[in-house]
């Protein structure tokens, strides 16, 4: 798309960045796109940015695409709630901005409702070039942004202290209880 950018970035190469690290063209990267883009607005892409996002579906790739905030160096915070909404803030005063889609834009665009609800419609979900250029026509009503702070984890003062598990004797967060996450339960395996 000729003369249009997110972040700065030129919209097509922007479509690249996105196909190298996500694997393929995905509208909800194009959306966290808007996203970031409205919230470093308010908070600056210093090295105190964090971004926090409320569903692994797209958004974290387009964090890790657009800042320098990834899960592995823990600018990027990913809760599993299943909400496309993402908050930009600075982790020293915990200040800043949450971005959500706003559900009567969606609704008013076609093109949008039927890809943000396929269960709706009939057909194939619109192709992402018509879809995308959708998203981005709509950009200014589809983005809603609010002031927060972010709470301080209760935690947060001993959340790396760490233990030795008494049943399986691996190393882990204390935070997580009194012996690690797979031995209380919640083991998402088991040894063959
Ligand atoms: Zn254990």
């Amino acid at each position: 798309m000729a003369n249009t950018t997110i972040c700065g970035i030129d919209f097509d190469q922007f479509v690249l960045d996105m196909e190298a690290f996500h694997g393929g063209r995905a509208p909800g990267i194009v959306v966290g796109g808007l996203m970031i883009e409205a919230a470093i607005m308010e908070v600056a892409e210093t090295p105190d940015l964090t971004v926090v996002v409320e569903t692994y579906n797209c958004l974290p790739d387009a964090a890790q695409v657009l800042t320098h905030c990834t899960t592995g160096n823990g600018g990027l915070i990913v809760y599993d709630w299943g909400k496309f909404a993402l908050s930009a803030l600075d982790k020293k005063t915990r200040a800043g901005v949450r971005t959500h889609l706003v559900m009567e834009a969606v609704a008013a665009r076609p093109l949008i409702d039927h890809w943000f609800n396929p269960s709706r419609y009939s057909g194939n979900r619109p192709a992402f070039e018509v879809l995308a250029h959708e998203l981005m026509a709509a950009r200014s009503e589809l983005i809603g942004m609010k002031g927060i702070t972010m709470k301080q984890s209760e935690k947060s003062g001993q959340k790396k202290k760490t233990a030795l598990c008494p049943d399986c004797g691996e190393s882990y967060f204390l935070k997580c209880g009194s012996r690690c996450s797979a031995c209380q339960g919640m083991a998402y395996f088991e040894y063959t």
